[in-house]
């Protein structure tokens, strides 16, 4: 067995009795427990919008204003934190482009989407992207057929990660929708991204989606 996908240590585990009659269903970690545990899971309170940490569940400020803007609010389900260590996976995983961690989420991730809805939507990757990091980090975490709605339109997405809260709320609509996106007319769909961070990049995926038709979004995202 191989160790564990982050840190190379020993990941110890040995299936139970109850799994191994199960065989079907089991899924052998891949990463282990201390790495696992320095993950943070989704926050209890949370804002319905975001998911973030909330006093008794409310709706905060950032979210009360896409819903001012939008008149309606999706809401988003984060599987964990932005704490430090989805910071540092993210940075392997995306800027230092190792694909072979979308295996540490996929699953879970997938699950989660399963759970949302059959149709799913994932935030696209810009031309350029693709070229130099080789995959769509989004489409990594999932292992389920998507509708491709969403296309980076023609000029660079640009790095958000570069750019401070302002910036990223004051980026134009960088997505425009493709012929697939019509089959969605009337539909529920779940909307995929990686991190949710000021919503912007999320609210104009979205945005595009309300456009077509599209009855009810429910967000998904690795971290929040
Ligand atoms: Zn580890
Ligand atoms: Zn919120």
């Amino acid at each position: 067995m191989t160790g564990c996908c982050l840190c190379g240590g020993n990941l110890a585990w040995r299936p139970t009795l109850l799994e191994l009659l199960r065989w079907g269903d089991v899924r052998p970690p891949v990463i282990c427990a201390a790495c696992q545990a320095s993950f943070a899971p989704w926050p209890a309170p949370h804002c319905p919008g975001c998911g973030r940490t909330s006093a008794q569940g409310q709706l905060c400020a950032e979210c009360r204003a896409w819903q001012d803007q939008f008149g309606r609010l999706v809401p988003v389900t984060p599987c964990y934190q932005y704490n430090q260590a989805m910071k540092a996976f993210m940075h392997r995983y995306k800027f230092q482009g190792d694909y072979q961690l979308r295996r540490v989420f996929q699953a879970e991730l997938t699950a989660r989407a399963g759970q949302l809805g059959s149709l799913v939507v994932t935030v696209p990757v810009s031309t350029e992207t693709m070229a130099t990091r080789g995959f769509n980090q989004v489409n990594g975490l999932l292992a389920l057929n998507r509708v491709a709605a969403l296309k980076v339109k023609g000029q660079r997405k640009g790095r958000q990660a570069e750019k401070d809260r302002a910036a990223r709320l004051a980026t134009p609509q960088p997505f425009a929708l493709t012929k697939a996106a019509q089959s969605l007319a009337g539909q529920s769909v779940v909307l995929v991204d990686d991190v949710y961070t000021t919503g912007r990049t999320f609210y104009h995926a979205a945005s595009l989606l309300w456009q077509v038709g599209c009855t009810e979004i429910r967000g998904l995202v690795l971290a929040s």
